[in-house]
């Protein structure tokens, strides 16, 4: 191990045993076989560029993941991010991005939701948790990736009540009088188990090492084409730069090469710097809820209690 590497090990190993976040390293083989993982984002660029990483590393450890979009996207991008376009190409060319990042992120299948962009404030929460129920016990979900529901400097009204109507989902899906007319259609109660919360502020109480996913989430990334900063914008500046007779040698020499590389030296930078600050080389960092922590209604301690203590009655 190189000096700096040793270092920034070591400080990682300091801090987690200074009670820090847990640090949640490539696992062996395929460990969560048998799991389902629904990954909600409110808008085609939110996954990827908060927890793509972590998403490709559950599927490939096992999971069988599912990517629900709860907008469609329409407002398009800032100024200067994603493609310029009408309401209507901002919806269509999401669309399609969408569901090329679920492929690329190794999905079972997705689901858009289809509110209209920046105005999930105006949506039936009740009605979104239902539709959110329905997908939960129909793939039978045991752990989400979304919006942290109580996160600070949240700007975007879609993150956080997508958010919300998560975290209700996640409970009332376990329940057996909740929306009970699905039962009949055939489904059956779902509680899911553990959260993976990202945030633009995060309360971090878990580093996922996404060392091994970065070149998945580049390419998650580069299917975003109408949305976000990473796209074809390394393409793009490659070829305005040509046109003043310049290059930059980062950019290489064809368009994909160019998108890749500036996303790896750009929109990657953040996940870079998350990782020295844990001793990785690529990290994303989530407010973890474990299973039992919220909504479990049984407590697995009298279980325990039971099996420790019992005995014949004579
Ligand atoms: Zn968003």
């Amino acid at each position: 191990m190189a000096g700096a590497a040793m270092a920034q090990w070591a400080r990682a190993q300091q801090q987690a045993a200074a009670g820090g976040p847990f640090l949640e390293r490539p696992a062996e083989g395929r460990p969560h076989q048998g799991k389902v993982l629904l990954a909600l984002q409110a808008h085609s660029d939110d996954i990827a560029l908060s927890s793509a990483g972590t998403v490709a590393k559950l599927i490939e450890e096992g999971y069988t993941g599912y990517l629900v979009r709860a907008t469609n996207d329409d407002m398009g991008d800032s100024p200067g991010l994603g493609t310029p376009g009408t309401i209507a190409e901002n919806a269509l060319g999401n669309e399609r991005d969408n569901a090329h990042i679920a492929e690329i992120l190794g999905c079972k299948g997705h689901f858009d939701l289809d509110y209209t962009n920046h105005r999930m404030a105006d949506v039936s929460v009740n009605e979104l948790i239902s539709r959110l129920i329905f997908i939960i016990r129909l793939v039978r979900a045991d752990t989400v990736v979304c919006w942290d529901p109580w996160a600070h400097d949240e700007e975007n009204p879609d993150h956080y009540t997508l958010a919300k109507a998560v975290e209700a989902a996640c409970w009332m899906a376990g329940r057996d009088h909740d929306y009970a007319e699905q039962f009949a259609a055939g489904l059956k109660p779902k509680e899911v188990q553990d959260k993976y919360y990202f945030a633009r502020r995060p309360e971090i109480t878990r580093v996922v090492d996404i060392s091994k996913q970065i070149d998945k989430k580049i390419e998650v990334n580069r299917a975003n084409v109408a949305k976000g900063p990473a796209g074809h914008h390394g393409s793009q500046l490659r070829k305005e730069l040509a046109a003043h007779n310049e290059k930059l040698p980062l950019l290489g020499n064809d368009d994909a090469t160019a998108d890749r590389n500036y996303i790896r030296e750009f929109v990657m930078r953040r996940s870079r710097a998350l990782g020295q600050q844990y001793g990785m080389e690529y990290a994303e960092v989530f407010h973890y809820i474990p299973p039992g922590a919220a909504g479990a209604d049984h407590d697995p301690a009298i279980d325990r209690y039971i099996k420790e203590h019992v005995m014949p009655l004579r």
